[in-house]
């Protein structure tokens, strides 16, 4: 494969994604009663749709990035993402071991936030 039918490839890939997307995303705006507000006070499903409108956006950044012919380049270090990386998220913005270290530093950050509110019972 070329480099320009790769890109073709990611670009089918990701616009199919991006339409599976927002086809969840509607699901979770409107009510059967044709209400649109949030149907409930769940945190789960509202985390739920949090991470679906995330991932819509880390979608439509990708199809800019391979507009701009910047894909596949991590966000975090500037280096380039594995190509396996790209097969299985090919919206992902980091390469695995900046993905790694965010996620131990989110974790690192719930920790400390817990221990905060232990602290405030105390
Ligand atoms: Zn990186």
């Amino acid at each position: 494969m070329t480099n320009k039918d790769v890109t073709k490839e990611y670009r089918k890939r990701l616009a199919a994604l991006a339409a599976q997307q927002t086809g969840k995303a509607a699901n979770f705006e409107v009510l059967p009663d044709g209400d649109h507000t949030w149907p409930a006070e769940n945190p789960a499903d509202v985390t739920l749709k949090g991470m679906a409108a995330l991932r819509y956006r880390q979608i439509l950044d990708a199809i800019q990035k391979l507009d701009s012919g910047v894909y596949g380049i991590c966000a975090d270090c500037g280096g380039a993402i594995d190509k396996e990386r790209l097969e299985i998220i090919p919206e992902a913005t980091s390469c695995v071991d900046c993905q790694r270290l965010n996620e131990r530093k989110a974790r690192a950050d719930i920790d400390m936030r817990e221990e905060s509110s232990f602290d405030q019972l105390m």
